[in-house]
């Protein structure tokens, strides 16, 4: 049991207002206003009032939100979610090991229903965490039929999406280019209701041919988002930036994932032209992009939101997201400083501000200003994180440093999108995990037996490097058998050495 309400408490019904009660509120509204003892009305899909003993429709359902944070739902700009049917497999990766299995070698094994099976079950994830948006960047799409699919798991489950379409298997100006690819845009951008949108995703190599533009022109005439990974070691430079900025390509809507090997140059061009930058800081540490560049991005002015990129190596939640890019940014501002002699004082990246950027950065990103913070009028998505059941509940001292440091998926009490309770007391909603399970379950056993029992070993278990062994060192010179001597393997895992 996690909450004294107990799980037998009644979920809200659906049709009737819903007010959150007593709860700590981050409004995340231009002023942050925070309110130390607040209640939130929802009416309808609407936020209807925020404010202190609100008096409220008659029939309007409470929910003790005493003890926990109310804020806006969480937005993820960047996440593959197809990839989450082979969650945790990549753990041990690198970006190079990625791509050679995802672009490579075995991408194009992925059927249409095993697109759908990662997408079920990353939109339930997404959800559960209180990310309430989502961006799924599909780049699994080999045919319309695997688009479809994509749709197909989005739209199963009551949060928000936004399918970025993309297609690693053949060249942006290729599958932009085909009939039946543009006929599923339109319908999809005609059929879109704010809780499905659409973007193209493809990324700009740098050729000084710029065989990209045919796909960018396609997104211009069919009023799409462009969204791109950008400033990728070895993968995507300046000169890609370069290109779409003298081709007029870089525009507001723009979304740069990663955007952490790029010089000043093209951080200017960026900011310039009202970009902003997703940053995946999690992915960014493990597999190689960069460094995560929140450091430099913010004394640009540039707009960050965040993301967890995929569920192969990381979960979906931003609480990591919200934690890793604090300490990253700060362990930064430190290295830098120390390289000087200097040391910081005063840490400029505050929790508030990943706050931010997990609400209001990724309601920016997407041009969605009706959500990301806690108003009258704006949609409806909010999350309660509460755990009565938890030590780490209290005391509630400092609510962001709280949510960012602090709490995790597994607190979050209840998650409203669109005025509908999706989640209630730490449980989903109305959903079919029983689903989800069957058909990820389904792909994997395909997956296993396409690649074959060595290669799928092969492909989860990368090699160490050779160059591992541990440094003598003359202070441990009384062990029998000097550091020296022993492979970092046996030292690691206390495997025989070789000699
Ligand atoms: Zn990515």
């Amino acid at each position: 049991m996690t909450s004294p309400e107990a799980a037998d408490s009644p979920v809200p019904a659906a049709g009737r207002p819903l007010v959150f009660r007593r709860g700590t509120v981050l409004t995340m509204d231009d002023a942050r206003q925070v309110l130390t003892v607040g209640d939130v009305l929802v009416v309808d899909d609407r936020i209807a009032a925020v404010g202190a003993d609100l008096a409220v429709p008659d029939g309007t359902q409470e929910i003790d939100a005493t003890g926990g944070i109310v804020m806006p739902g969480m937005i993820d700009t960047h996440r593959h979610m197809w990839q989450t049917a082979m969650r945790g497999y990549g753990a041990d990766w690198t970006l190079t090991q990625y791509f050679v299995w995802y672009y490579l070698e075995h991408g194009r094994r992925f059927r249409p229903q095993d697109v759908y099976a990662g997408n079920l079950l990353s939109a339930l994830e997404a959800l559960e965490a209180g990310v309430t948006t989502t961006v799924d960047w599909s780049h699994g799409l080999q045919t319309v039929e695997h688009a479809e699919a994509a749709v197909a798991g989005l739209t199963e489950i009551p949060g928000r999406f936004v399918l970025a379409y993309g297609n690693i298997q053949a060249g942006p100006w290729e599958w932009t280019a085909l009939p039946e690819v543009q006929n599923f845009l339109r319908r999809l951008r005609d059929s879109a209701d704010d809780k499905l949108g659409v973007q193209l995703a493809f990324d700009v190599t740098g050729d000084p041919a710029f065989p990209e533009r045919p796909a960018f022109e396609v997104a211009r005439e069919l009023g799409l988002p462009v969204t791109t990974h950008a400033g990728v070691w070895g993968a995507t430079t300046d000169d890609g930036l370069r290109l779409m900025h003298e081709n007029g390509f870089m525009t507001p809507e723009t979304v740069y994932v990663h955007a952490a090997t790029l010089s000043t140059d093209s951080y200017l061009r960026i900011a310039g032209t009202g970009g902003s930058v997703s940053v995946s800081t999690e992915s960014e540490q493990s597999a190689g992009q960069g460094y995560p560049p929140t450091w430099q991005v913010r004394r640009y002015g540039i707009p960050v939101s965040l993301s967890m990129d995929t569920s192969v190596w990381w979960s979906g939640d931003l609480f990591s997201a919200m934690r890793t890019t604090l300490g990253a940014d700060r362990s930064r501002e430190h290295l830098e400083a120390h390289v000087k002699g200097d040391t910081v004082t005063n840490s400029h990246l505050r929790a508030e501000h990943v706050v931010g950027w997990a609400t209001r950065g990724g309601a920016h990103a997407l041009q969605r200003e009706d959500l990301g913070s806690l108003e009258v009028g704006k949609k409806a998505d909010v999350i309660l994180i509460k755990n009565d059941a938890s030590p780490v509940s209290f005391p509630l001292l400092n609510p962001y440093g709280h949510v960012a440091f602090q709490a995790q998926r597994g607190d979050v009490h209840t998650v409203v999108v669109d005025g509908r309770v999706v989640k209630f007391v730490h449980r989903l909603v109305g959903t079919d995990l029983a689903k989800a399970r069957t058909a990820v379950s389904e792909t994997v056993e395909f997956l296993q037996s396409e690649l074959g029992e060595p290669a799928w070993a092969a492909g989860m278990n990368p090699d160490l490097p050779q160059d591992d062994e541990v440094l003598d060192n003359p202070y441990t010179y009384t062990d029998y058998k000097s550091a020296a001597t022993r492979s970092a393997r046996e030292t690691i895992f206390g495997e025989p050495a070789e000699h």
